[in-house]
């Protein structure tokens, strides 16, 4: 993409309403523009991150055999009257009536809908287990939205459902999910913990959420500092194996949200100098909930002997465009927003220093066009500015790799190269440049 053709409104200074380092940098990068308190519209460049987090949430959740479907926005509220949620949600739902006075909602997540799905279309044990996904936008009407995209009204959620006949079927869906939320977020970049949370009346030990530790989070958490730096991206994976010995070593040590905290334990259990007490941001959470829905809903099937069995159910949210502030919180500078390269919007930043010399830009437009057929993305930074405001622009939109092509430095046939996350800075051979990030 030329930057002198794309849609890219940078901000200069810091917006006033922003009070969060990822919000100020989304609306300064030009990511998002807020519509109405809570309601974003993502820009092109915003966009193109939002999709990469997409991405990576539905090779995961595909990976570990769930299956996507795409369910509506708008429900129906008998639909929440026969799980009995229709009143009891308060004043987060919004509520909407079509031109027949018929009561509709907005989903803010979609239990009872699934359940319908499900009852109507699998009747027998031998069809679970089961989960399915979508990847959708959700609307609450919280009391506070702030902080840009990590507090909204209308979000977009991954959320799924798994369907079991037991609670021996649950525990291994439960696990999955674990597993492929523990690598989801890594490869992200981040180093999201899993922590006990609120099983409210369902009891039990299956629910966690993953928090990403930042200061600005809005919970506050405590965990054994060990958990901080384990790697699951460097483990194999058997999604139809046991995956319970892999969740125990995730669970074994220490580590819970304020409403489960426990400090008795805490201090017992985890060593002085690793108790990490902090705050941090829920990108995701998982949970366990038996036959809360299936059995007000009637989802039922016939177990072997034909006798009628309530499914077991767990439901497990990931906050997709959460996600995008997220990861700015946890990756930035001074300068700007440092994307890790699975999210970045583009990989390269291509910065031409000196748009009328006429050598200069042959080798941009040349590089360009190679590193596009190889299917590279780059962002050539083609505009007609003095090279300080086009290096100010490339920091603060955090692409990965800059490029940087002046005439002092073609006219030996160099170019440099600066890696965002540390500044380092080399010099590479133009003609090496392709063969580099090929
Ligand atoms: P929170 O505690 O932040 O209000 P929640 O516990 O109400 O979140 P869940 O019902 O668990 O949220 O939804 C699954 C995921 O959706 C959350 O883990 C979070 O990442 C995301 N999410 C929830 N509310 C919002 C919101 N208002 N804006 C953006 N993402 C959200
Ligand atoms: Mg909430
Ligand atoms: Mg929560
Ligand atoms: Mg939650």
């Amino acid at each position: 993409m030329r930057l002198s053709q794309y849609f890219l409104p940078t901000l200069r200074e810091n917006p006033a309403e922003a009070q969060i380092v990822s919000h100020r940098l989304m609306l300064r990068a030009g990511l998002i523009r807020q519509q109405a308190a809570g309601i974003y519209a993502w820009l092109p460049l915003g966009y193109r991150v939002l999709r990469n987090i997409e991405r990576i949430v539905r090779e995961e959740q595909d990976a570990s055999g769930a299956q996507e479907v795409l369910m509506p926005t708008i429900q129906s509220a008998d639909l929440w009257r026969e799980s009995g949620r229709y009143d009891a949600y308060g004043p987060e739902m919004l509520r909407i009536k079509d031109r027949h006075d018929r009561e509709m909602l907005y989903g803010p997540t979609n239990e009872e809908m699934i359940t319908t799905i499900f009852r109507d279309g699998v009747k027998s044990y031998r069809d679970l287990p089961l989960n399915l996904y979508h990847i959708q936008w959700k609307f609450r009407d919280e009391v506070r939205p702030r902080f840009g995209v990590m507090r909204g009204r209308e979000f977009l959620m991954k959320d799924n459902y798994s369907f079991d006949i037991d609670k021996a079927g649950a525990t291994r869906s439960y696990n999955r999910m674990f597993v492929a939320y523990l690598r989801t977020f890594a490869r992200m970049g981040l180093k999201a913990i899993p922590m006990r949370a609120d099983t409210g009346p369902i009891g039990g030990d299956l629910s966690h959420e993953f928090i990403i530790l930042a200061e600005t989070g809005e919970s506050a958490v405590f965990c054994d500092r060990d958990l901080v730096d384990k790697d699951i991206l460097g483990r194999a994976i058997d999604y139809a194996g046991d995956l319970q010995p892999l969740v125990n070593e995730w669970t074994a040590q220490y580590a819970a949200t304020d409403e489960m905290h426990d400090a008795a334990r805490f201090e017992t259990e985890v060593p002085a100098g690793r108790r990490l007490a902090a705050r941090g941001i829920e990108v995701g959470h998982i949970f366990y909930f038996g036959t809360k829905y299936s059995a007000p809903m009637n989802a039922v099937v016939s177990g072997p002997k034909g006798e009628p069995i309530t499914v077991e159910m767990g439901s497990y949210g990931i906050g997709v465009s959460r996600l995008a502030g997220a990861i700015i919180e946890a990756s930035h500078d001074d300068a700007g927003i440092i994307w890790p390269e699975s999210v970045a919007p583009f990989r390269i930043g291509l910065l031409n220093l000196k748009p009328d010399d006429g050598a200069v830009s042959k080798a941009c437009n040349d590089l360009y066009a190679t590193l596009r057929a190889k299917g590279v993305e780059v962002l050539h930074d083609d505009r007609d500015l003095r090279p300080g405001a086009k290096f100010a622009d490339m920091d603060l939109i955090g692409l990965p790799w800059q490029v940087i092509i002046g005439p002092k430095g073609l006219a030996a046939g160099k170019v440099e190269v600066k890696n965002r996350a540390t500044g380092a800075r080399s010099e590479l051979a133009l003609d090496q440049v392709a063969a580099t990030f090929a």
